[in-house]
């Protein structure tokens, strides 16, 4: 029997990890079936738990459900842990293991696919939200020499401070805590690349040769990559890399073969000009 793998959100009809997940397939000859399901806002769990019924060995976990696929997993991994949401789960008799790839797809992408190392840069996140937890430890351990998180609600991102405390030494604030500091990779974590907002960025942020990185992906120039391109900024990302690796990882986590994510990135790409 084919082995069979989804991806659960809601709204589900945008996304396009079916394409990834069967490219990947076909490019490792590995033999499964992945589906796009959309659960009820209030039906998660018992969608994930029919899945399972069915024979499920995995799924990916999109919007909004990825705290409560933390929340249901038996076994989270330190990603998810640390995150407190999963966008991945793999599926064992009755148990549920769950991790969350999202960070290190992030770094994956920023590192490896555009070619900026982290090491000893300054290095800014904005947004506090679940992407944002996600992504934090993943980028502290590539040893920046400032790792800083802005955000719309302060308090939000100081909180993210205090729960990483232990793990992260976390520079944290509002947006009008950045006049007068310069950041080599600029992160947005915000929803405001779905939107036409615009983020208060002050004049100075981005450093000679930065990266600006928008973790929303396919919308081309989004209200924060125009931002940076007014600034001079010409190193300038979507998050299309970010979720084909993360992608990669899941896939590799649950097959035991990493595909290449390069002519998927390709295929996926949409000209930010
Ligand atoms: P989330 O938990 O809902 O957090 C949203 C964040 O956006 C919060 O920090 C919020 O600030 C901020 N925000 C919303 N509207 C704003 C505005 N008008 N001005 C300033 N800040 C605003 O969302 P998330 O899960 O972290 O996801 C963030 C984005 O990343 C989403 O657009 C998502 O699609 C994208 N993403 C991409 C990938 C990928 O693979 N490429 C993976 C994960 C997420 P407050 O706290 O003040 O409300």
């Amino acid at each position: 029997m084919t082995d069979r793998y989804a991806v659960i959100g809601h709204p589900i009809a945008h996304s396009q990890s079916p394409r990834i997940h069967s490219l990947f397939a076909q490019a490792t000859g590995q033999a499964m079936a992945y589906t796009a399901i959309e659960a009820p806002l209030d039906g998660f769990a018992d969608t994930v738990r029919s899945f399972m019924a069915e024979g499920g060995r995995g799924v990916n976990v999109t919007l909004p459900f990825k705290l409560q696929a933390f929340q249901i997993a038996t076994d989270p991994m330190e990603s998810a842990r640390l995150a407190g949401a999963a966008n991945a789960l793999r599926f064992e008799g009755d148990r549920i293991r769950a991790e969350n790839f999202d960070g290190v797809g992030l770094v994956r992408d920023i590192q490896h696919n555009l070619a900026m190392p982290l090491a000893g840069r300054r290095v800014l996140i904005c947004g506090a939200g679940g992407a944002t937890r996600g992504a934090l430890l993943p980028l502290a351990q590539c040893r920046p020499a400032v790792l800083a998180v802005a955000n719309r609600t302060a308090d939000t991102a100081h909180q993210l401070r205090r729960d990483f405390a232990a793990r992260i030494d976390l520079q944290t604030g509002g947006y009008d805590s950045l006049p007068g500091e310069t950041f080599d990779v600029v992160i947005n974590a915000t929803s405001t690349g779905l939107s036409q907002t615009p983020l208060p960025l002050p004049a100075g942020l981005f450093a000679s040769g930065a990266l600006a990185y928008e973790m929303v992906y396919g919308k081309g120039l989004t209200p924060f990559l125009r931002q940076a391109q007014a600034a001079g900024v010409t190193r300038l990302a979507d998050g299309v890399g970010m979720l084909v690796e993360q992608a990669a990882e899941a896939f590799d986590w649950w097959r035991g073969v990493r595909p290449a994510t390069a002519p998927v990135i390709q295929q996926l790409t949409v000209s930010l000009a």
